[in-house]
């Protein structure tokens, strides 16, 4: 320190003398006047007390013998009070000079003696010493005073955060942790000190080593890591989401200091918020808002997938008279039960929301074909049409819906919602109670289709259904081979409805599952009882949809009805298409070998037409290729058909498969397939699908000169 600090803080220090006797003052104030300190001089033990209590004394003089309050006495009262415990003290005393008085002096707290007469040189010298010695004392008391209060204002900020706070150390260590720490984590303070951070965190997933982990690599470049979306992991209980940031301590600390900002609150506020903007607050649906995001989200799904989808704006009918007469009340408990009825007619993956009022929205997504949302749109309708009843009121409601779909009707949420809107007035102007898609021509297409939905679901109640059989006969010998089973519906209207028309609705509808195993049946039984009239390799072929070959059971099934009706599975052949079989390569795989254990002959329907890869042809154990009647009707006249049939036949050939050629309908075509080499035949030139009365009569033996033949099918024009 400076001379000239020095002297300052010096001065600011009092130097008290105690003395009974006047002119023993005055001489010591005229010994010390010049001192660099403040001098005061009193003349009784208390009035010395008064002014230690008052002043901040460094040292006193105090003079032993004094009448009422000797100097020991003094000196007791001093060390008892914590104000001036260690304040130095020098006895002065002329006459106790004795040993004991010396003793005692020491004893009650003097710092020193000194007998008079003294040295005014070394008094002063000892004045400095000590008083130097008391500001010391001082200063350092100050100085713990203040690292004490520092240090327990640190630990209460710490104590009380209601952040986590972590110290990790470089080695990835917790070193120290908070209690708001250890209460997010449902474990005390020491059970976190001395584990690894990483063991506590949940996501992000760290899993490479502390070293290689974003805390250690931005500590490392002296850098603050902050993550808004991180999660602990509890001892016990549920994951805690919080804000991390992890800043780096000054670098001889080695370490970082991790807070964990709780955002569990923050977060489920956040949620609710989301999920009241989405739902509309009577019914519990989703909102207009929330409609929108979920057509947002599939209209892009639609765009990738190619699949179509449907919006329908369903429009109550007669709610206003409800609202009117009965009340707001009972209006919105009418709109509640509707929203509930609704969402009974739906599958739980369709959306369904209040946009406002009485109008509700329904998105279908993933649908096989548009029209098949009037379905939807029907059962809604019917869900509401029924009588309500309220406090006793009986009242009826309807609803008009509208119907667009993807793409046909528009591209945009907003395009799609506004066709759905137009088409769901068109429906309330036709005279309600009743859907109408936005484009017309969806109308009819719609209702046909239904219509025929229906009939095919009476038809299978009402076993309006047959086979017919169309017999297929070698080329050169004209032996008959077997007969294919081909299905009609007799309409009890229409008459007789081939299978194009209602083959792949059924396949749609899955209806095909339960007509399969009719077929099944009925081929079979009808094979059985040709065995009297027909030599035993006499085979029928039978078709198989896409959804039945794709079915597991089948060969089971088939396996069931064979043994039943004693039919020889070598007599039986199922026609798959080539696209049937390339649904699932490695299940087709599957299902030929277990049909190939049962014994039953596969062929190959409308071959030519689909993939003809020669590679599956290698790898699918098969029977039999059929030609697709195509290529036969044009092979005459195009030179490429007709290498593409001539193909087939020398590929059969060379694999060991049957060819049959189909749709043969002039000796022409016949003589053609006879001129190449082609084993077998099927069409209207040796007969159509006949009726099972009919084909039993087939002779087994035909003979191509006896002209017309006698099932013979004129072409048609
Ligand atoms: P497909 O398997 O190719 O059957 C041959 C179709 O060609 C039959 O039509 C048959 O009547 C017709 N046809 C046969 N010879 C000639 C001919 O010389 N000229 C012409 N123009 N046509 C001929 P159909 O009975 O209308 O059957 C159509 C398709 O329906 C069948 O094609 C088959 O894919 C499917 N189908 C028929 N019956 C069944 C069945 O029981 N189950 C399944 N899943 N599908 C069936
Ligand atoms: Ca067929
Ligand atoms: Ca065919």
């Amino acid at each position: 320190m400076a001379q000239a600090q020095i002297k300052a803080v010096r001065s600011s220090q009092v130097l008290l003398v105690v003395d009974d006797r006047q002119e023993n003052l005055v001489a010591m104030e005229a010994l010390l006047d010049e001192g660099d300190w403040q001098l005061r001089c009193v003349s009784s033990g208390e009035a010395a007390l008064q002014c230690l209590l008052e002043e901040n004394v460094g040292l006193v003089l105090l003079d032993v013998q004094m009448p009422h309050m000797d100097g020991f006495e003094v000196a007791r009262l001093m060390r008892g009070n914590p104000r001036t415990r260690f304040t130095p003290i020098i006895f002065v005393s002329a006459i106790s000079q004795t040993q004991d008085a010396v003793l005692e002096g020491y004893a009650t707290g003097a710092v020193d003696f000194m007998l008079k007469p003294f040295e005014p040189q070394v008094l002063r010298q000892k004045i400095y010493s000590l008083l130097d010695h008391e500001r010391h004392r001082s200063d350092l008391l100050q100085l713990t005073q203040q690292l004490d209060g520092a240090r327990a204002f640190n630990a209460s900020v710490l104590d009380n955060a209601a952040e986590g706070i972590v110290v990790v150390g470089e080695t990835g260590l917790i070193s120290f942790a908070n209690p708001a720490m250890a209460q997010m984590l449902n474990c005390s303070v020491s059970d976190l000190e001395g584990t690894a951070m990483l063991s506590w965190l949940l996501t992000p997933e760290v899993a490479c080593a502390w070293g290689e982990s974003e805390f250690y690599q931005a500590w490392r470049r002296q850098e603050t890591y902050r993550l808004h979306d991180a999660s602990l992991r509890p001892r016990t209980g549920d994951s805690v989401p919080v804000a991390l940031s992890c800043s780096p301590l000054p670098r001889l600390q080695k370490a970082m200091v991790i807070i964990a900002l709780d955002m569990s609150v923050v977060r489920n506020l956040h949620n609710q918020l989301e999920s009241l903007a989405v739902t509309d607050a009577l019914t519990g649906l989703i909102n207009r808002r929330g409609f929108y995001l979920a057509m947002e989200s599939a209209l892009s799904r639609s765009k990738r997938s190619g699949r179509c989808m449907a919006v329908l704006y369903l429009d109550l009918d007669g709610f206003k008279r409800i609202n009117d007469s009965l009340g707001h009340d009972a209006g919105d408990q009418v709109l509640r039960r509707v929203g509930e009825q609704l969402k009974l007619s739906l599958r739980p993956y369709d959306t369904l929301a209040r946009m406002g009022g009485d109008e509700f929205t329904v998105l279908i997504d993933g649908l096989g074909h548009p029209e098949d949302a009037a379905r939807v749109a029907e059962k809604l309708i019917e869900q509401v049409s029924v009588r309500h009843s309220l406090d006793g009121i009986d009242f009826t409601l309807g609803a008009s819906v509208g119907i667009a779909c993807f793409p046909e009707c528009g591209q945009t949420v907003d395009g799609l919602l506004r066709a759905a809107d137009m088409a769901m007035y068109e429906a309330k102007r036709a005279g309600r109670q009743q859907y109408r898609f936005f484009l017309p021509a969806m109308n009819g297409r719609a209702r046909s289709r239904l219509m025929l939905e229906e009939g095919l679901r009476t038809a299978i109640e009402h076993d309006d259904f047959r086979l017919v059989y169309q017999p297929q006969v070698y080329l050169d010998s004209g032996r008959l081979r077997g007969f294919e089973g081909l299905l009609r519906w007799e309409h009890p209207v229409a008459g007789t409805v081939g299978p194009s028309v209602f083959i792949p609705l059924l396949e749609e509808t899955r209806l095909i599952n339960r007509l399969g195993g009719w077929i099944f049946r009925q081929g079979i039984q009808q094979r059985s009882s040709m065995t009297s009239h027909f030599a035993d390799d006499l085979v029928l072929s039978l078709n198989v949809s896409p959804v039945q070959f794709g079915m597991p059971q089948l060969v089971d099934d088939l396996r069931r009805v064979l043994q039943e009706l004693h039919l020889d599975p070598a007599q039986l052949e199922v026609e798959v298409t080539e696209s049937a079989l390339m649904q699932d390569v490695e299940a087709t795989q599957e299902q030929l070998r277990q049909l190939r254990m049962l014994g039953v002959k596969v062929a190959i329907d409308d071959f030519g037409t689909g993939y003809s890869s020669l590679a599956y042809l290698r790898h699918f154990e098969l029977d039999t290729l059929k030609i697709d009647r195509l290529f036969i009707a044009n092979m005459l006249d195009s030179p490429r058909d007709a290498a593409v049939v001539s193909t087939i036949i020398d590929l059969g050939r060379n694999l060991g498969l049957e060819v049959i050629a189909e749709g043969v309908e002039t000796m022409a075509q016949r003589d053609w397939l006879v001129a190449h080499q082609c084993a077998i035949m099927q069409g209207f030139l040796v007969a159509p699908g006949l009726p099972a009365a009919q084909a039993q009569q087939f002779p087994e033996l035909l003979d191509w000169s006896a002209l017309p033949l006698p099932f013979s099918q004129p072409p048609e024009a």
